[in-house]
C-alpha cells in the first residue's frame, strides 16, 4: 500500500460520517501524524509504499476517528492563532472563531495601558498564551498573515503586564500550564483555580472569556460532545448559564475603566447585552461579528459598575 492509497482509502471510510466536512483533509492530517512528516514530506513520499506494521496503526486511526473521536485528539495537538497546542480529553479543541476574541483582546491591551489582564475559563490556556506570546515574545510577534492589528503591542508598555489565568478544572489547568511552558510563557502567567472571577487574587483591567454557552439540547445534537468535557461547553439551558453568571461578578472585581470580552454563541447576543445593560446602566456594550457574520463577542470597552 502506498501513502496515496492509504489516503484514498482512509478518506473514502471517513466519507461516511456526516459531521466530517473535509475526510480528505483529516485522513491527510492523521497519516502525517502517524508517520511524523510535514506537510511538504508527505507529498514528496506520496509513492512510497508504507510498512504492515504503518498500515496497521493508522487505521486504528482512522477506526477512532469513525467511533467519533475528533482528530486533534486522536494526534494531541490542535492549531490556534498561528501556534501549536497539546489538547486532550481534559480541555476543550479551540475553534476558529476564538481567534477574534483574541485579535480584539490584544487590540485593546495595545491601546490601554492595561497591567492586570485575565483569561476566565481558560481550558487548554490558549487565550492566555496567545496573548502572552504575542505581548511578550519578541520575534514571534505579529507575523500572521492577514492580520490587522497595530504594531504597537510589542513595546515597553505592555512589558510589565501581569496575566491570571482561571479554571474550574485542575486537570485543565494542568494542560493550560503545559502549553505554557511549550511555548516559554509560563512566567508571565498565573494559573488560578476557581469559579469564575472568584477564582482571581486582586481586581483586574481586562476581563476575557470563553465560557461554556452550548445549550443543554444543542449539546446532545454535537458529535464531539461525548468525548469533549460537557462542563467546557454546557450552557445550561438556554446556554447562558456561566455567561450571565461571570457578568453578575464583575463588580468589584474589575476595575473601573477596564474592558470586557466574552465570546458568545449564535442568536445570544440580545440576551446577553440586555443583561448587561441591566445590571450596569453605564456600560455601553458592542457586538463584533466573526467570519460567518454571527454575532460572536460582546465588547464592554469601559467598564463602570
Ligand atoms: N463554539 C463552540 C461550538 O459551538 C462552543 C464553544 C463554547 O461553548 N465556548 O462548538
Amino acid at each position: 500500500v502506498t501513502l496515496k492509497q492509504a489516503l484514498e482509502l482512509a478518506a473514502e471510510k471517513l466519507s461516511v460520517l456526516p459531521d466530517i466536512e473535509a475526510p480528505a483533509f483529516e485522513a491527510e492530517v492523521l497519516l502525517r501524524y502517524c508517520l511524523a512528516l510535514d506537510r511538504a514530506e508527505l507529498h514528496l513520499n506520496k509513492l512510497k509504499e508504507l510498512t504492515p506494521e504503518q498500515v496497521a496503526r493508522f487505521f486504528v486511526m482512522i477506526s477512532r476517528r469513525l467511533q467519533g473521536e475528533p482528530t486533534n485528539y486522536i494526534t494531541g495537538h490542535r492549531e490556534f492563532f498561528g501556534l501549536d497546542f497539546k489538547v486532550d480529553s481534559r480541555v476543550l479543541i479551540p475553534r476558529p472563531e476564538t481567534e477574534l476574541l483574541v485579535e480584539q483582546t490584544l487590540r485593546i491591551i495595545g491601546d490601554r495601558h492595561f497591567q492586570t489582564v485575565s483569561d476566565i475559563g481558560t481550558g487548554s490556556g490558549i487565550i492566555a498564551i496567545s496573548l502572552a506570546v504575542n505581548l511578550f515574545r519578541t520575534g514571534s510577534f505579529l507575523n500572521l498573515p492577514g492580520s490587522s492589528l497595530p504594531n504597537v503591542l510589542h513595546n515597553n508598555s505592555t512589558m510589565g503586564v501581569k496575566i491570571f489565568a482561571t479554571d474550574i478544572s485542575d486537570p485543565a489547568l494542568a494542560v493550560a500550564r503545559l502549553n505554557a511552558q511549550k511555548h516559554a510563557v509560563d512566567q508571565y502567567i498565573t494559573f488560578c483555580r476557581g469559579d469564575l472571577l472568584l477564582a482571581l487574587p486582586e481586581p483586574v483591567d481586562l476581563v476575557v472569556a470563553n465560557l461554556p454557552y452550548v445549550s443543554t439540547s444543542a449539546m446532545a445534537a454535537m458529535p464531539s460532545a461525548l468525548f469533549e468535557p460537557h462542563w467546557a461547553l454546557d450552557g445550561g439551558t438556554t446556554g447562558l448559564d456561566q455567561i450571565l453568571r461571570l457578568i453578575s461578578q464583575l463588580r468589584g472585581r474589575i476595575k473601573e475603566g477596564g474592558a470586557v470580552l466574552l465570546e458568545i454563541g449564535m442568536g445570544q447576543s440580545v440576551a446577553i447585552m440586555d443583561f448587561f445593560r441591566r445590571l450596569y446602566p453605564l456600560c455601553c456594550p458592542q457586538v463584533l461579528r466573526d467570519l460567518a457574520g454571527i454575532d460572536r463577542v460582546i465588547a464592554v470597552v469601559s467598564f463602570h459598575a
